[in-house]
């Protein structure tokens, strides 16, 4: 079979589609390798590695309104580690999990294996809908995902009323942070890695914490855990612009570049508008043909970074796929436990809305040709 070619004034200006890693902007690289023979190479425990932490950390805090009182936390290991952190250093005796896909049912099964932890509450929703926390007695943390990247769904950051005074929300936003607006005066832990909207690399995690959160940290600063593990020994480190072990400064410097260049251009609103308008595009174009359908059904659970659409049965969306990676055109693949016959479009503030109005163009170009 000959690969189908897409004329080139259908492509995109950059066909990476990701939801992770997601692509990063040639400038970043730039940026990357005016530092490769000062900042690169070079201990991360003075003063060069320190103040791009320090910038990190307050580029952080700023774009996302980290409130008075909050602070930045990071170590290595990206959000995988974080659940374990998390299951560690802040879940006191129970948790409750609202879980919508893949992500919050990895960390549910995290606090659930926690020989230490009792049996967590799991509030589970079909995929493709959203699962929201519901506010129980004896319940210390409520665990959810703002974004879940495996089905595309968008659940609100709101505290669940009624729940226990000193009760804790610590929301997932891995792939939201950065992409997605927030009030973190209703998260006491909002986590992440910069690998999605925030196009970084992988490895590393951040957590913004509130004074209860730190306050629950240093609770359970007596309870074992791995020295890896310690949200504790994190949080010492971050204080001091450092990390527990050595971080890749590759990731840190790709990192700031990205916060930087979103808070010049108008910080979170700015962003939040930009995958607004991609999301827009993606969905309206899939409302518009007889052959694609929006998988999440209700309009408002829609996430604005991560598009999933379904595809007809008559079309294979594998062979789609297939046809735009030998274009150049890469990571529309669905999450792969999800098993549906669909397209999966990351649309994080470093897609620009006409490369994604492209992506649907060379969509209709393959399935034509195909037929
Ligand atoms: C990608 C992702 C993770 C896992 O992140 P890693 O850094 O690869 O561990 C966790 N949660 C969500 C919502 C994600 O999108």
């Amino acid at each position: 079979m000959t690969a189908l070619a897409i004329p080139r004034d259908l492509l995109p200006a950059d066909g990476r589609f990701g939801c992770g890693p997601s692509r990063i902007r040639p400038a970043q690289i730039d940026a990357l390798a005016a530092l490769g023979t000062t900042l690169l190479g070079t201990s991360h425990r003075q003063d060069p590695v320190r103040s791009l932490v320090g910038r990190a950390r307050e580029g952080l805090a700023t774009l996302l309104g980290a409130p008075e009182g909050y602070e930045v936390a990071l170590g290595n290991g990206g959000s995988t580690a974080f659940w374990d952190v998390a299951t560690f250093s802040l879940i006191r005796e129970r948790a409750q999990h609202a879980t919508c896909g893949e992500f919050g049912a990895k960390f549910a099964a995290a606090s659930t294996a926690a020989p230490f932890l009792a049996e967590p509450q799991v509030v589970a929703a079909e995929p493709g809908t959203t699962a929201t926390p519901v506010a129980a007695p004896g319940i210390d943390t409520y665990a959810w995902t703002h974004n879940e990247t495996s089905t595309g769904v968008l659940t609100p950051v709101l505290r669940p009323r009624g729940a226990d005074a000193d009760a804790l929300t610590v929301v997932d936003a891995t792939s939201a942070a950065g992409g997605v607006k927030v009030d973190l005066a209703q998260t006491d832990v909002y986590y992440f890695a910069p690998q999605k909207a925030l196009g970084s690399d992988g490895g590393l995690w951040f957590a913004i914490l509130s004074p209860a959160a730190v306050a629950r940290v240093d609770e359970l600063s007596s309870r074992w855990a791995p020295a890896s593990l310690s949200l504790s020994a994190a949080l010492a480190s971050s204080r001091k612009n450092e990390t527990l072990n050595t971080p890749a400064l590759a990731t840190l410097v790709l990192l700031v570049d990205q916060v930087e260049w979103l808070l010049d251009r108008g910080g979170l609103d700015w962003a939040a508008e930009r995958t607004a308008t991609s999301s827009a595009a993606l969905y309206d174009w899939a409302e518009q043909r007889d052959w694609t359908t929006p998988y999440v059904v209700d309009p408002a659970q829609r996430s604005p970074v991560v598009g999933t659409i379904d595809l007809d049965e008559r079309i294979d969306a594998k062979a789609v796929a297939a046809a735009l990676r030998a274009n150049g055109v890469v990571d529309v693949d669905p999450y792969r436990k999800l098993g549906r016959n669909q397209l999966r479009v990351g649309m994080f503030p470093s897609t620009p809305p006409a490369d994604v109005e492209a992506l649907t163009r060379c969509v209709d170009f393959v399935v034509d040709a195909l037929a």
